[in-house]
């Protein structure tokens, strides 16, 4: 071959390979710039080519921000070694899967123990080439967000019982499920303006505070509800009653808890409940059920205070 092409050839390859040199550099940059973690790992595999592990190609510094660790330590780590929980979260065998069938992994909110505790991340993994990109974002905060503004929206903020919205909701709900009877009680404070006029509206919030807390202490299931649908007006559910005495029996007990000393930055404070209890009827609508329940605690408003009514119809 003449001299010339050789040197036109030579000339095209170093043009070439420069062109490539500066498209990797710039990928490589933008990789070094993305926000959220990412790492390119290679199957490692044993004799019988069963993949074992991956090995680290490449991790961007938000991988091993989020990893910890830095550049050095990551560089051709083992991900057994970096993720130290990838294999009982069953993270590693999703991997390996995407490493044997090139299928695409994506799971969304994945819990992770990390060092610092459990994270959530979204995830996504893609054979390129027989490696691996890893990618996946720390969804934490915003999960850690939501659930306090969706516990938010159900709850009241004083007592953190549920709010009138919510219990009304679920009374809806566990009424028209068949089975377990289902009592309501319908509780407020006596006399509670005086306490606010007498001690101050900080020492009334803390009182509300601790008749919550002492009517959650008598909450039997998971099923029972407490919930603040008024000043200090409590509503209780309880879900699997025998009978209304049953439900008597455990407003009474309610009753007598309430009427102990609440130890308040004022001094102790002791409040009284009048408390109204009736059953849920078959298909009655959840307006005529708390009616009856209200009914039967004006009863006992009106019948001297500090006690329980209960109400058949
Ligand atoms: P009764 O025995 O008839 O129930 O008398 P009461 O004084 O308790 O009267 P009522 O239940 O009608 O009034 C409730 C009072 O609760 C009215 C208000 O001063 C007080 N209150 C309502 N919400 C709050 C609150 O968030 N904090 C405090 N400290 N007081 C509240
Ligand atoms: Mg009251």
């Amino acid at each position: 071959m003449p001299d010339s092409v050789t040197a036109t050839i030579e000339a095209q390859i170093e043009h070439r390979t420069a062109a490539l040199n500066a498209e990797i550099r710039r990928l490589r940059a933008m990789l070094d710039n993305l926000l959220d973690p990412q790492l390119l790992v290679q199957p490692e595999r044993a004799a019988a080519g069963r993949v074992v592990d991956f090995i680290v190609v490449y991790a961007n510094p938000a991988a091993c921000e989020w990893l910890g660790l830095g550049m050095g330590q990551v560089d051709a780590a083992r991900v057994r070694e970096i993720f130290p929980g990838i294999e009982a979260t069953g993270l590693m065998s999703r991997l390996i899967d995407t490493a044997d069938t090139g299928r695409i992994m994506t799971i969304a909110a994945f819990e992770y123990p990390h060092d610092s505790g459990s994270r959530w991340i979204d995830l996504r993994a893609v054979r390129v080439d027989g490696q691996i990109s890893l990618a996946w974002r720390d969804v934490t905060e915003q999960r850690t967000v939501s659930f306090l503004l969706e516990r938010r929206a159900r709850t009241d903020d004083l007592t953190s019982l549920l709010n009138r919205k919510e219990a009304l909701e679920r009374i809806e709900a566990l009424t028209s499920r068949t089975g377990r009877r289902i009592a309501v009680l319908s509780c407020d404070i006596d006399w509670f303006k005086t306490v606010n006029d007498i001690h101050g509206h900080a020492a009334g919030d803390s009182v509300l505070q601790a008749v919550a807390e002492r009517i959650r202490g008598c909450l039997r299931s998971g099923d029972d509800l407490a919930a603040r649908i008024g000043g200090d007006e409590l509503l209780v559910v309880l879900h699997g009653v025998r009978d209304l005495d049953d439900a008597v029996a455990v407003a009474e007990k309610l009753r007598r808890r309430t009427g102990e000393p609440i130890h308040t930055a004022a001094g102790p404070i002791a409040v009284t409940l009048s408390i109204g209890v009736t059953l849920a009827h078959p298909s009655e609508s959840t307006d005529a059920l708390l009616a009856r329940a209200d009914a039967a605690m004006y009863q006992a408003k009106n019948g001297g205070r500090n006690q329980v009514v209960g109400k058949r119809s």
